[in-house]
This record gives structure tokens, C-alpha cells and sequence, in this order.
């Protein structure tokens, strides 16, 4: 059998990048997963009719992260059609950079809502359908541990406040058998690293001289949503290809 098998899992920002990977890859593992996605409607249907023509179960929900009660609503949904949650996965995130002196507030806010608050909101109801041994997983960064560059300083502290929350919700959630982990991705091939000059510049930073798959930080988060993994909580976990080293 499969290590999943009989799981229902719901991860937020599914229809690309490191979100879709994990989707597949849930599902792979013989997980029903619910995925959220804000715009890329055509993608999500995509990825539900490749998992099902697999005989898995996969259902898209469009909810704007920037919208706790959106998020929360998409989780209350996400059980009514599966019946039950075990795995959340907090991977919907945004990058907003700018220079110090004209940093728009405003992507201050929508970074903080997206990247932090409905992190919050969506383990607030998660928590209340989750089973014993239910997994949350959260996608932060290893921004949380250093940001690297100038502008970065918002996106930076969104993921550090990620690292604090996921212990604060290690304490909660303990108690009930639920673990809470940050997985911490270096920099990841993906829509959200589109220039090949950047990349060059950040494959010279790490130890194996390339950047990260999507798939490879899937794997991570399949890792950590078996029952092989009951005995981590509250962690920060790098996964960077030596981005820190
Ligand atoms: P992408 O930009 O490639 O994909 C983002 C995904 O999240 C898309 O599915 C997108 O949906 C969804 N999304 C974005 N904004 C919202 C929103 N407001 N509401 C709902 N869904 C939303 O990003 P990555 O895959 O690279 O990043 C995933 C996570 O990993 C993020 O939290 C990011 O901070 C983190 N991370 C990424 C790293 C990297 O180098 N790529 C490194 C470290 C961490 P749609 O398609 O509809 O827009």
C-alpha cells in the first residue's frame, strides 16, 4: 500500500510551481487531495484531470489567499467533498521586492496576508476537522535565516514570522497528536525566480551549483506528512542545496 493511502490532504497555491509538485506528489502517495489557486484556473483543472486519469482524487478550489475567510472557507469545503482532513500544506506565498525608500506599503499588507495570515487562518480551520496524527506543513524559506540581498527585508520577515508561528502551533496542536513543521526551500526553480541572471548569480551560492526542483522539496513534504515523521514538530527545516552552508 501506499504510504498515504486513505489520507485527505488540502494544500494552498497548487496550480504551479512547488504547490503543484506537491499536489502530484500527495496524490502519487495515495493521498485525496484538495488544492486552492488564486488565478491559474486552466492549470488546476489540468493538474485534477492528470491526477484523476491516474484513478487518484484531486478537487480545485479558487480562493484568494489574501482573503483569510476565503482560505478557511476553501478548507471547510475541501472536507465537505472528501469527508475528513489529515494533511495541510501552508505553500501559497508571494514575492514582493523593492527598494527601502520606495517599498509601497501596500505590498507590505498583501505580502503579510497572503504569507503569513492566512497561514494562521487556514491552520485555525484546519484544526478543527483534523484527525489525530494530522500533519500541518508550512512552506517558508530559508529567508527566514538569511536574506541574502537589499530589498528583500518584507518577504524576509513574513517567512520569520512563518518559523516563530510554526512553534506556536507546535505547542497548540501537540497536545492532540498533530505535528507542525516549517520546511525551509533555498532558492527553487520556479515562476517565482524567472530571470536566468538572478539564477546564474544564485547557483554560484550554493553547494551543488544549482538551484532546487520542485519535486525535490515534494519529496520533503511527502517525508514529513507519513507516519515516518511522528516525532518531528516545531521544526524549521533547510532544504537548500547548501544555500547556508
Ligand atoms: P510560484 O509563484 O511558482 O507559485 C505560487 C503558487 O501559489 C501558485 O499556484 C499561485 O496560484 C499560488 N498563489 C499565489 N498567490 C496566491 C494567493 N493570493 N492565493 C492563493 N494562491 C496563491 O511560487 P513557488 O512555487 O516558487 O513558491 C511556493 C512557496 O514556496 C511560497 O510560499 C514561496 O514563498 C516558497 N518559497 C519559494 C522559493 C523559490 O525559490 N521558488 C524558495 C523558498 C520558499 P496562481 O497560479 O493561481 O497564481
Amino acid at each position: 500500500t501506499k504510504p498515504l493511502e486513505g489520507k485527505v490532504a488540502i494544500v494552498t497555491g497548487g496550480s504551479r510551481g512547488i504547490g503543484a509538485a506537491i499536489v502530484r506528489r500527495l496524490a502519487a502517495d495515495g493521498a485525496s487531495v484538495a488544492f486552492t489557486f488564486a488565478n491559474s484556473k486552466d492549470k488546476a483543472d489540468a493538474i485534477v484531470s492528470e491526477i484523476e486519469a491516474k484513478g487518484a482524487r484531486a478537487f480545485a478550489i479558487q480562493a484568494d489567499s489574501a482573503d483569510a475567510a476565503a482560505v478557511q472557507k476553501a478548507i471547510d469545503a475541501a472536507v465537505d467533498h472528501f469527508g475528513t482532513l489529515d494533511i495541510l500544506v501552508n505553500n501559497a506565498g508571494i514575492l514582493l521586492l523593492s527598494s527601502l525608500e520606495d517599498f509601497p506599503l501596500e505590498d507590505f499588507d498583501r505580502m503579510f496576508a497572503v504569507n503569513v495570515r492566512a497561514v494562521f487562518a487556514g491552520t485555525q480551520a484546519a484544526a478543527k476537522h483534523m484527525q489525530d496524527g494530522g500533519r500541518v506543513i508550512n512552506i517558508g524559506s530559508v529567508a527566514a535565516e538569511r536574506s541574502g540581498f537589499p530589498t528583500s527585508s518584507v518577504y524576509s520577515m513574513t517567512k520569520g514570522a512563518v518559523a516563530a508561528m510554526t512553534r506556536g502551533l507546535a505547542r497548540d496542536l501537540g497536545p492532540r497528536g498533530i505535528t507542525v513543521n516549517a520546511i525551509q526551500p533555498g532558492p527553487t526553480e520556479t515562476d517565482m525566480n524567472p530571470d536566468p541572471h538572478s539564477n546564474d548569480m544564485l547557483k554560484g551560492l550554493m553547494a551543488l551549483g544549482r538551484l532546487g526542483e520542485d519535486r525535490e522539496i515534494a519529496s520533503f513534504v511527502a517525508y514529513l506528512a507519513s507516519s515516518e515523521a511522528s516525532f518531528i514538530t516545531g521544526a524549521g527545516l533547510t532544504i537548500d542545496g547548501g544555500y547556508l552552508a
